[in-house]
C-alpha cells in the first residue's frame, strides 16, 4: 500500500537522521475547496475536500523542552529550537522559513497549557507547497496530531485545526481563515466537508464523483504571483468595512435577498464589489450543498464557473493563467471550473464528466502552451481521509 510504504520510508529516514526509532508516523493531507473562496473571514461557509496528496511525519517524544525539526523537502538540516522562545511574525526563536509552521503549531499547544515537552520530528510530504493546496495546514495538522497523540492530549481535531490556525495567524505571520486547518484535521473519504466558519458546525456531504461518472481535475498553474500578499490584507480589510458600514458583525449576516439593498448602502464601488461577492458566494455554497443533496453533481458545473466569474470581476483575485484554465476547459466540454485557493496563480478545478476528462485536459494543457505559460501540472481530486495515525 502506498501510504503504509510512505510511513517505511519516513521513519527509515527518521532513523538516519536521528539514530533512533520514531515513536509513530501520522500523515495529514493538502486540500482543495470545492466552493467558498474568500469566506472563510467572513463567518460564511466553505466546501473544501481532502486530497490523496499528504505531509507524513515520523515523531518521537522528548523531555527536555526542545524541538528538533527536519523535512526531506526543504534545503538545509535540522533545526533545534525551544518553542518558548519563538516571536510573533516567524522571525524569532531560530525558526526562520518552514520550521515557524511545527513550531508554531507545538507553540500554540504551549499557549493553551498543554504539556508538550519537545519532539524529534523528520517531515516529507507530497502536497505540492505554494499552489494553493494547503501544504501549510498539512503541515500544521501533521504536527498537532502527532502531538496530541503522543503526549495524550485529548483535544478535539476541531481543536486542532483552531490551534493549526492559531500558529500560522500568530508565529508564521499569515492572517489565514479557519478552512485549510479544519479540510486537514476533519474531511473523510468519499465526502466534501460543509462548514460554516461562525460556529464550526460541519457536516460530511457525500461526493463520491467516480460512481456518478464525474471527475474532478485540479489544474495546477504553478505561478504564484508576488501581489498576492498584499492584496489578500486588502480584500480582508474591505470585507471589514463593508460589515462595518453596513453595521453587521461578519458579512455572512448580509442574505442574498438583503443584498441590493446592502450595495445602495455602500458609497465606495470597490468595498461594493468585495460584499457582492462575499454574499453571492455563500449563497453558491448553499446552492452547491442543495444539488448534491439531491443527487444533482452535474448541475453544480455552472456554479462553480459563476463562482469563478465573481472572483474574477468582483473580488479581483484571478489572474490570466486561471481564467485561461476556467475558459479552455469550459469551451472543451467541461461542466464548470474555477479557481480555488486565495487566488493571484496557484491552482484551478475543472468538473468533467469522465468521457470528457481527457480531452479537456488536453485543451487546457493546449491553451497554455499557444498563450507561453509553463505547462500545468493536472491531476484528479479524489476526495480522501483527514489527518490520521499512520504506524
Ligand atoms: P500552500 O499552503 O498553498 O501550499 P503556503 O504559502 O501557505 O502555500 O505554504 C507554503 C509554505 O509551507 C512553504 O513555503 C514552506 O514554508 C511550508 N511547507 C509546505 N510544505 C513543506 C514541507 N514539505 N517541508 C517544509 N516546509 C513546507
Ligand atoms: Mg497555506
Amino acid at each position: 500500500m502506498a501510504f503504509a510504504d510512505g510511513a517505511d520510508g519516513v521513519a527509515a529516514a527518521f532513523r538516519a537522521l536521528y539514530g533512533s526509532r520514531p515513536d509513530g508516523v501520522w500523515a495529514a493531507p493538502g486540500r482543495v475547496n470545492l466552493i467558498g473562496e474568500h469566506t472563510d473571514y467572513n463567518d460564511g461557509f466553505v466546501m473544501p475536500l481532502a486530497l490523496p496528496h499528504t505531509a507524513l511525519a515520523a515523531v518521537a517524544r522528548r523531555t527536555d523542552g526542545l524541538l528538533r525539526l527536519h523535512s526531506a523537502d526543504v534545503p538545509g538540516g535540522v533545526v533545534e529550537l525551544r518553542p518558548e522562545a519563538l516571536e510573533p511574525g516567524g522571525t524569532g526563536g531560530g525558526a526562520g522559513g518552514w520550521a515557524a509552521y511545527p513550531a508554531g503549531v507545538v507553540r500554540a499547544l504551549l499557549d493553551a497549557g498543554h504539556a508538550v515537552t519537545g519532539a524529534d520530528v523528520h517531515i516529507a510530504s507530497t502536497v505540492p507547497a505554494g499552489a494553493g493546496l494547503s501544504s501549510s495546514a498539512a503541515l500544521e495538522i501533521v504536527t498537532a496530531l502527532a502531538c496530541n497523540d503522543l503526549f495524550g492530549l485529548g483535544v478535539p481535531r476541531w481543536q486542532l485545526a483552531r490551534l493549526g490556525r492559531r500558529a500560522e495567524n500568530v508565529y508564521v505571520g499569515v492572517p489565514c481563515g479557519i478552512m485549510d486547518q479544519t479540510a486537514s484535521a476533519c474531511c473523510t473519504e468519499g465526502h466534501a466537508l460543509h462548514l460554516d466558519t461562525r460556529d464550526l458546525a460541519q457536516r460530511q456531504v457525500p461526493f463520491d464523483l467516480a460512481a456518478e461518472g464525474l471527475r474532478l481535475l485540479v489544474v495546477d498553474t504553478r505561478v504564484q504571483h508576488e501581489l498576492g500578499e498584499g492584496a489578500y490584507a486588502r480584500r480582508r480589510a474591505a470585507c471589514e468595512e463593508g460589515a462595518r458600514a453596513l453595521g453587521v458583525p461578519a458579512l455572512r449576516d448580509i442574505t442574498p435577498e438583503g443584498l441590493d439593498e446592502a450595495l445602495a448602502a455602500l458609497g465606495d464601488p470597490v468595498v461594493r464589489r468585495r460584499v457582492r461577492h462575499v454574499v453571492t458566494e455563500n449563497a453558491r455554497v448553499e446552492q452547491v450543498l442543495g444539488l448534491l443533496d439531491r443527487g444533482e453533481t452535474p448541475a453544480i458545473g455552472p456554479v462553480l464557473t459563476a463562482g469563478h466569474t465573481s472572483l474574477r470581476d468582483d473580488f479581483e483575485v484571478s489572474c490570466a493563467e486561471l481564467d485561461l484554465v476556467v475558459a479552455s476547459a469550459n469551451a472543451s466540454g467541461a461542466l464548470g471550473a474555477r479557481m480555488t485557493g486565495g487566488g493571484f496563480g496557484g491552482s484551478a478545478i475543472v468538473l468533467v464528466e469522465e468521457a470528457a476528462a481527457d480531452a479537456v485536459a488536453r485543451a487546457v494543457t493546449d491553451a497554455f502552451a499557444s498563450a507561453g505559460h509553463r505547462a500545468p501540472r493536472l491531476f484528479t481530486a479524489v476526495p480522501s481521509a483527514g489527518a490520521r495515525r499512520l504506524a
